[in-house]
């Protein structure tokens, strides 16, 4: 059946040895019950080194997709580093989002005792979409409610997890809930809100429906769903922002 998982096997350490490196990494992931769509982030299950076998492994398989287009990548000079070029593009830029821990942000106690709401962007967006991996670039705008017991993050911070959930392939509501989860689950705000409007590249490149190339979508929480003053004063602040 389609996306059903794979009955995980044992495999002795020697048999994992010869593997390659995406299958071991599956096979954790298989053993372990754990989820591993394109905007899962899989970095507890890459040991040390493993990063690198799969950048030879999706060099590889490029290769053959060159080939397979029938473009002769040995004398067009443009086309002779594509396939490593676009592996570590994939594996180290755009997809890192999947292959590595989130970055380290610091949490310190509201001593203040900070209550107002605080709003964080425009944040740059650079993502993909998980259908045609194409790029969908935008902005995103959170907006905070803290109370006394709420952990505050840096300014900066916002903006390195906003990019750490961002770059994997995504569709864009996902991408939002999971931005709002994680902020939710560091900061535990009265209220949270979360705004994004992207470019989706894949309308422009390859569809039919340019004018709607532009989405905008977000998510209220707490306070933000209880109170249409404070939604208001969000909404108002973030268009004298734009
Ligand atoms: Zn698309």
């Amino acid at each position: 059946m389609p996306g059903e998982h794979p009955t995980p096997i044992f495999r002795t350490e020697d048999e994992l040895s010869r593997l390659s490196a995406s299958d071991r990494i599956r096979y954790r992931l298989v053993g372990a019950g754990c989820r591993y769509h394109a905007n899962d982030n899989i970095a507890d299950y890459i040991k040390d080194g493993e990063l690198d076998e799969l950048l030879g492994e999706v060099e590889a398989k490029m290769s053959d997709v060159l080939r397979s287009l029938v473009i002769d990548t040995d004398s067009d000079h443009n086309t002779n580093d594509t396939a490593r070029r676009v592996a570590k593009m994939f594996l180290t830029e755009v997809f890192r989002g999947r292959y590595v821990q989130m970055p380290a942000v610091t949490e310190f106690p509201n001593v203040e005792r900070l209550n107002e709401l605080m709003i964080v962007g425009p944040v740059k967006v650079r993502s993909a979409c998980s259908h045609h991996l194409c790029p969908i670039l935008g902005r995103v705008w959170i907006g905070v409610l803290p109370n006394e017991h709420s952990n505050l993050i840096g300014l900066s911070k916002y903006a390195r997890i906003c990019e750490w959930i961002m770059s994997r392939p995504q569709i864009q509501e996902e991408a939002v809930t999971m931005l709002a989860n994680e902020l939710q689950d560091r900061v535990q705000p009265d209220g949270l809100a979360i705004v994004m409007e992207a470019d989706h590249f894949c309308m422009h490149w390859r569809g039919v429906k340019d004018d709607e190339s532009m989405m905008t979508n977000s998510v209220m929480r707490g306070a933000f769903l209880k109170d249409a003053n404070l939604r208001r004063e969000f909404l108002a602040l973030l268009t004298k922002k734009a």
